[in-house]
C-alpha cells in the first residue's frame, strides 16, 4: 500500500517550549500550528506526547571511510593521524565502502543527525563505483548526504617540505614510494561520477574535496573548480586546520592558505572551510565576503591538540559557520549533541568576557541552518518551517536531562548526549522509531563490520608496522615545525 500523502505529528514541543502540531506533506512540512491542527482525512497519526521535535542535525565535516578505524590511536596530532592513513581505508574494497558508510550513516541518525558531509577516502583515487557505493550506503539507510571524494595530488610525505629529508635511508625509501595519483585520474573519476550519478539529489549528491592546500597542485584546484561550477557543486577544503598547515603554507606560498585558495579562485559560496582554526582576520573576512562556510569540529580540534578555533570572531565577521564531528578517528563519536556543547563550551577560552562566549542558540543555529548552508541545501532543511523538508528529531521528555523541563534549547545543548532521540524521520518518513533503525539489520550489519575489520586487521600488519616505525620521526618533525612563530595563536597558554 502506498504511503498516506499526509502525516500529522500531534502533542510535540518545539524548541522555543511550546506545543504544536506539524502536517506533512510526503517529504515536506506543509504547516505547524495550535494543538489540533486540521489535517486532511486519512492522513497518518504521528503520538509525539511527551516529547520535543528538533530539526535533525547537520553534520558539516564527517569523513564515514574511518568508521572501522575506530580506537585507531591515541596521542594523535593531525599530523600523526595522517600518517596511519594507511590503516584507516586504504584497503578497501568496494564491499567496505559501502559499509564503512552504512555504520557511519547508522550512527548518525541514531543520535539525530539527519544529513552530513562526508568527505570519503578512496584509494589511491575516486572511481565511480567507489561513490556509487558510499552514496548507496546512505541512501540504503534513508540518510541525506553530500559525499565528496577527498583527493590529493601530493602525498603526505610530498607535502610537507623537508620531512622525507629528515628521515633514514630505510624509512626514506618506503615513504617515496608512497605517491598520489596525478590530478587528471581524479578528475575523470569525478567528472564521471557526477554524470552517471543515479540517486535523487535532493537526497545524496556529490561534491569535492581537494583535501588540503598543500596537498594539491594549484592546477589541481583550479580542475576542481572548474568541474564544481559546470556540475554545480560544491568544494570542501581543510584549510589551515593545524599550526603545521599554517606554517608550511606560509612558507610555501608566501601567504595564508585562505589566501591562497581565494587568489586560485577556490573561495566562493559553494565553498567549505573545514576546522579554520588558524586563520586571521584577514583570512575570516575573506571566507565572509565570498560567502564561503566554515565547519567547526571542536570535538576534533581537542582530540587532535590543533588549538580552538575562534567562532565568536567568525560569526560577528558575518562568515557563516556549521558545526561537524569530523571522523571516528578523532572526534570520536560521530556525536553533533557532542560536538554542538563542546562548540559552545571551548568558545569560552578565548575570553573573559561572557558576551565573546557562543550561546546555546548560537551553536543550535550553526547545527542546523549554518551546516545546512554549507551542504548546499539552504532553505531546504535545517528548520522546522512550512516548505522544509520534514527531517525531524523526536526527543524523549521523558528522559533525565529534561526533568524538570526549564529551557528547552538549554537542556537540549547543554544536557542532551542524544540518548534522548527517540524516532528520527527524514524526508516525512521514520527511519528510527523508538531507537531502532527501521532500515538496516542492525544485527547483519554488525556481522559484516566485524568479518571485514577481521580481514583487515590481518591486510594490514605490514603498514601498521610501518606507521608505528615513522610515528616518533614524524610526530618529531611536525612538532618541530608547530613551534615556528605564526602571527596567530590557537593554544591556550603557549
Ligand atoms: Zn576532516
Amino acid at each position: 500500500m502506498a504511503p498516506a500523502p499526509f502525516t500529522v505529528i500531534r502533542g510535540g514541543r518545539l524548541l522555543d517550549g511550546d506545543a504544536a502540531d506539524i502536517l506533512i506533506e510526503g517529504d515536506a512540512i506543509k504547516e505547524i500550528g495550535l494543538p489540533g491542527l486540521a489535517a486532511p482525512e486519512g492522513a497518518d497519526v504521528i503520538d509525539a506526547a511527551d516529547m520535543m521535535l528538533i530539526p535533525g542535525l547537520v553534520n558539516a565535516h564527517t569523513h564515514g571511510d574511518a568508521s572501522l578505524a575506530k580506537g585507531l590511536g591515541d596521542r594523535l596530532t593531525l599530523e600523526l593521524l595522517l600518517n596511519a592513513t594507511p590503516l584507516t581505508s586504504e584497503r578497501f574494497r568496494l564491499e567496505d565502502k559501502y559499509l564503512a558508510a552504512k555504520l557511519a550513516a547508522v550512527e548518525m541518525v541514531l543520535s539525530g543527525c539527519t544529513a552530513c558531509y562526508d568527505l570519503f577516502s578512496e584509494f589511491p583515487a575516486p572511481s565511480p563505483e567507489g561513490l556509487a557505493a558510499v552514496g548507496r550506503g546512505y541512501a540504503d539507510v534513508g540518510m541525506r548526504a553530500v559525499v565528496a571524494p577527498l583527493m590529493a595530488d601530493r602525498s603526505f610525505w610530498q607535502a610537507i617540505p623537508g620531512l622525507i629529508g629528515s628521515l633514514p635511508d630505510a624509512l626514506k625509501k618506503e615513504v617515496e614510494r608512497v605517491t598520489a595519483e596525478p590530478a587528471e585520474a581524479s578528475i575523470a573519476a569525478c567528472r564521471q561520477a557526477l554524470k552517471d550519478w543515479s540517486f535523487d539529489r535532493d537526497r545524496v549528491r556529490l561534491a569535492l574535496a581537494p583535501t588540503i592546500p598543500h596537498h594539491c597542485e594549484d592546477t589541481f584546484f583550479r580542475a576542481c573548480r572548474e568541474l564544481a561550477d559546470e556540475f554545480g557543486v560544491g568544494i570542501h577544503s581543510h584549510v589551515a586546520e593545524s599550526k603545521v598547515q599554517a606554517v608550511v603554507g606560509m612558507r610555501k606560498f608566501g601567504k595564508t592558505l585562505t589566501a591562497h585558495l581565494d587568489d586560485l579562485g577556490i573561495v566562493g559560496p559553494d565553498f567549505t572551510a573545514a576546522h579554520a582554526v588558524w586563520v586571521d582576520d584577514d583570512d575570516i573576512r575573506r571566507l565572509a565576503d565570498r560567502g564561503a562556510t566554515v565547519a567547526h569540529n571542536p570535538t576534533s580540534n581537542l582530540r587532535l591538540g590543533v588549538g580552538i578555533a575562534k567562532v565568536r570572531s567568525m560569526i560577528d565577521g558575518g562568515l557563516n559557520v556549521g558545526i561537524g564531528t569530523d571522523a571516528s578517528t578523532c572526534s570520536d563519536g560521530l556525536n553533533m549533541f557532542e560536538a554542538m556543547r563542546l562548540a559552545n563550551t571551548v568558545s569560552r577560552i578565548h575570553s573573559p568576557d561572557p558576551s565573546d562566549w557562543l550561546t546555546a542558540e548560537n551553536v543550535i543555529d550553526m547545527a542546523t541552518r549554518g551546516s545546512a548552508r554549507g551542504l548546499g541545501f539552504d532553505g531546504s532543511i535545517g528548520a522546522l518551517e512550512p516548505g522544509f523538508k520534514a527531517d525531524i528529531v523526536f526527543l524523549d521528555l521523558g528522559r533525565i536531562q529534561y526533568l524538570p523541563l526549564n529551557h528547552a534549547a538549554r537542556q537540549m545543548v547543554f544536557q542532551e548526549n542524544g540518548s534522548g532521540v527517540k524516532h528520527v524521520m527524514i524526508d516525512g518518513r521514520l527511519i528510527v522509531r523508538n531507537r531502532r533503525v527501521l532500515t538496516v539489520d542492525y544485527a547483519k550489519l554488525r556481522d559484516e563490520v566485524m568479518r571485514a575489520n577481521d580481514r583487515l586487521r590481518l591486510e594490514n600488519e605490514d603498514a601498521a608496522r610501518l606507521v608505528r616505525q615513522l610515528e616518533p620521526l614524524v610526530g618529531q618533525f611536525c612538532v618541530g615545525l608547530a613551534k615556528e612563530p605564526y602571527h596567530v595563536n590557537r593554544y591556550v597558554g603557549a
